[in-house]
């Protein structure tokens, strides 16, 4: 087994204040991503965030323009040209999905939940979010065929401002190009150099491993595997799941898709219960790749303290390097147990 979770373990120490200023040692890790070999540092910091109050945001929000409401998204949002999509817009069940005025890639769309204009976070249910997935998926089917140049499809989601989101209305944001971000570049590339050097596919090996391991296997829901991420994004652990059978968001069927949205719809709940209640989520993919497998990952994010801080700091922003305060292995088994009995068999 060539995916190895390495970690360099080491203390710092001082005269602790709490401790009667006697000597101590605080521990911390050092991480390496089992795939890009990026670092990440990780603590064990008793952290608990306090409960949210979304409300007064909410309530703001309603009083701005929000484009996304049913009395305005017709009239203030673009439509598409008609020869990438000839309706202008992709409408599925109560989605729609329309171009965005940002456009992070050569196509990106938006896709709208429906007409509500704020989704609590225990209510999105699969059932509730399978529009807006669909309606992505539909369109980067649509540029996958009429546009054979572009190589990398993503879809990604901001749910709330603390996780950079503008407008509190639900949507993704699906973004189709040819040249991929820094993330996806490097995954890419490490995938190709895991196969050159092993023969094997990294993705398999990767579940084949945390599956052996177990600490940090949350679960399965139909043919995706769910796992806390070995280098967290975030300042509290974020959770991977790895689509075992597909490279491409433009080859997963209506099955695998649902399963997947079963799996965020859980990993939502254990969010609720830890108090977090904004996220970033993006699913990587690319056109056909058969050394790659799409997968996700879902970060909680939030204002750790009552200032109101940001979670992200100089290490992100300046050094691109993540920490986390919590060990993602001390927490996974109270998301695995909201995986229960359903989510243990791979069909
Ligand atoms: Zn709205």
């Amino acid at each position: 087994m060539a995916v190895a979770f390495k970690k360099i373990i080491g203390k710092t120490r001082l005269m602790n204040p709490f401790k009667d200023h006697a000597l101590d040692e605080i521990p911390y890790e050092i991480r390496f991503d089992p795939l890009t070999g990026e670092t990440g540092r990780v603590f064990d910091l008793p952290y608990k965030a306090d409960p949210p109050d979304p409300s007064e945001t909410i309530e703001r929000s309603m009083k701005l323009f929000c484009p996304f409401c049913p009395e305005t998204l017709a009239k203030s949002t673009p439509l598409f040209p008609k020869d990438v999509i000839p309706e202008g817009r992709i409408q599925v069940g109560e989605a729609s999905l329309i171009p965005n005025l940002v456009p992070f890639d050569k196509y990106a769309g938006v896709s709208i939940f429906s007409a509500r204009h704020y989704i609590p976070m225990e209510e999105l249910s699969a059932e509730n979010m399978v529009d807006a997935f669909t309606a992505a998926r539909t369109f980067i089917q649509r540029i996958a065929e009429s546009d054979p140049l572009v190589r990398f499809f993503t879809i990604n989601w901001n749910y709330m401002p603390p996780a950079g989101s503008s407008i509190v209305h639900p949507h993704l944001q699906t973004n189709c190009g040819d040249v991929p971000t820094n993330e996806l570049r490097l995954q890419v590339e490490a995938c190709k150099d895991y196969t050159r050097k092993t023969g094997r596919g990294y993705w398999e090996d990767f579940v084949e491993a945390e599956k052996e391991n177990g600490v940090r296997y949350v679960g399965q829901m139909g043919s995706t595997f769910w796992s806390m991420s070995f280098v967290p994004f975030g300042f509290l652990p974020d959770v991977s799941c790895v689509f075992t059978e597909e490279s491409s968001l433009a080859q997963v069927d209506d099955r695998t898709f649902y399963a997947f949205l079963e799996g965020l719809a859980r990993v939502l709940r254990y969010f609720k219960e830890e108090n977090i209640s904004s996220f970033n989520m993006s699913i990587f993919s690319v056109r056909e790749d058969e050394r790659f497998r799409i997968h996700a990952r879902v970060c909680p994010r939030l204002f750790p303290r009552a200032i109101g801080n940001n979670d992200m700091a100089y290490m992100q922003a300046m050094h691109r390097e993540p920490f986390t305060v919590r060990p993602p292995e001390a927490v996974c088994p109270r998301l695995r147990a909201l995986f229960g009995v359903n989510a243990g068999v791979m069909e």
